[in-house]
């Protein structure tokens, strides 16, 4: 028990962290470069942000919160998302008086109550980006563009890009009765959650997942086809957007965020894989969230992805990424009483920027390069009395077998090595 990893969580290890690291450091590049800026949230909130921000209908909320009182009697929930903390932040601060809109990106963990599989975890990663303050379809577009631009950096094939319109809470509750209509003669072979989900919020039959209720919902009347002339407007907009862009969609009536505020344009990215066809990335509008927080009307929408889905994808499709986290340098050296000027170098070349290292574990000579031989350097170089007294080494291209001989100095090395 001690020494196991709750259910649901695991360790990224030494080994792996590059990957995540070079994934972090290409999503960086690239809010950079649409000018989102990070925003950084508690990991807890109170847990009345989420019932109301994600949603008491949804399985994250009925099911999946880790929820627990404090010390001082308040109820918390570690963050399942990140969305309703990026609006509770966005309120709290009066974002919405700084000039719009307000981008933002978050790279955070989020722990969801789930049965964990492959994809699937109690703690696990996620990237998003929320803009505040635009109604523009241009915005909609933009934002789908973003984890688009990334995937296809990161060098991910077969993806689809699916886009719907849920219209507004003018179209939908049209569309709730018409759709009510339609299942009332199947109610009783739905499934008892879409049973439940009939009054509550019918849309959302749409979305389940059982067998029966999908086959229930194939004929049933879609809201894209009953959008109001607005939302039909901006849906043709985000359409011709998208494809100045070059970026490939199709439409996906199926698609539904069953919430009130959520509103417009809702999206997936899909991967398609010898092995799964998951959701690697979803989003939307959500001109009411903001104000179902507590704020005024501000108009947003986001995206969030999943890190460990990414991951995975990735992994799937023999995509490689490169260990950028490897040392450039060995220095080895014989004698204990070497050992001090092996430290005074290392010490001397990591000032310089280079990334090296030398015996810690009083090995021999042969041991130590087997063990740079391990650890993939580039280079190596060994320090006897001999080298010491001429200040002279020979620095060894390890994987070329290269040697060459040139002065011992820190500075002289790092020239030599590239
Ligand atoms: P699913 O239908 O697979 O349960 P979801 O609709 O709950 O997904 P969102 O709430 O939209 O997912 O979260 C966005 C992304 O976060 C998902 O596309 C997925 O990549 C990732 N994600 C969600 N839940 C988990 C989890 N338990 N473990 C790992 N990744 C997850
Ligand atoms: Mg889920």
């Amino acid at each position: 028990m001690l020494t196991k990893a709750p259910k649901g969580t695991m360790d990224i290890l030494p080994q792996n962290s590059y990957k995540w690291q070079y994934i972090e450091e290409e999503i960086r590049k690239i809010c950079k470069e649409f000018g989102v800026k990070e925003i950084r949230t508690p990991v807890f909130e109170h847990t009345e942000l989420f019932q109301r921000g994600v949603g008491d209908t949804t399985d994250v909320v009925e099911k999946e919160m880790y929820t627990f009182n404090d010390k001082g009697d308040r109820s918390i929930t570690l963050r399942p998302e990140g969305t309703a903390g990026a609006v509770r932040s966005f309120i709290e601060h009066g974002m919405f008086n700084d000039p719009q809109p307000t981008k933002m990106y978050y790279l955070i963990s989020c722990y969801r109550y789930e049965k964990p599989q492959a994809g699937r975890y109690r703690e696990f990663h996620q990237f998003g980006v929320e803009y505040f303050g635009t109604q523009s379809p241009a915005t909609d577009a933009e934002m789908i563009s973003l984890p688009w631009m990334l995937y296809k950096r990161l060098g991910l094939k077969n993806l689809t890009l699916n886009i719907n319109s849920i219209g507004c809470p003018k179209c939908r509750k049209e569309y709730n009765e018409k759709l009510r209509d339609y299942l009332k003669s199947r109610y009783d072979d739905l499934c008892e959650t879409c049973k439940n989900r009939y009054d509550r919020n019918p849309m959302r039959i749409l979305d389940c997942k059982s067998s029966v209720c999908k086959g229930i919902v194939k004929d049933a009347p879609l809201l894209i086809d009953c959008i109001c002339d607005e939302c039909k407007d901006h849906f043709e907009a985000v359409k011709k957007y998208l494809t100045c862009m070059d970026i490939p969609f199709s439409i996906d009536p199926l698609i539904v965020r069953g919430l009130d505020y959520y509103t417009k344009t809702v999206f997936e990215i899909t991967a398609k894989n010898e092995n799964s066809n998951g959701t690697i990335c979803g989003g939307g509008r959500y001109d009411g969230l903001v104000e179902e927080l507590g704020g005024g009307y501000v108009p947003a929408c986001g995206f969030a992805l999943g890190m460990e889905r990414l991951l995975l994808t990735m992994e799937e499709q023999g995509i490689e990424i490169e260990n950028k986290q490897k040392l450039q340098l060995y220095v080895g050296h014989i004698g204990d009483e070497n050992s001090f000027y092996a430290q005074k170098l290392v010490s001397e070349l990591r000032e310089l920027g280079i990334c090296v290292d030398r015996d810690h574990l009083g090995r021999s000579v042969k041991a130590q390069m087997k063990y740079a031989n391990k650890l993939g350097v580039k280079y190596s170089l060994i320090l006897g009395d001999d080298e010491i007294a001429q200040k002279r080494a020979k620095l060894k291209n390890m994987d070329e077998g290269i040697e060459t001989e040139i002065e011992l100095s820190a500075k002289t090395i790092a020239e030599n090595i590239i």
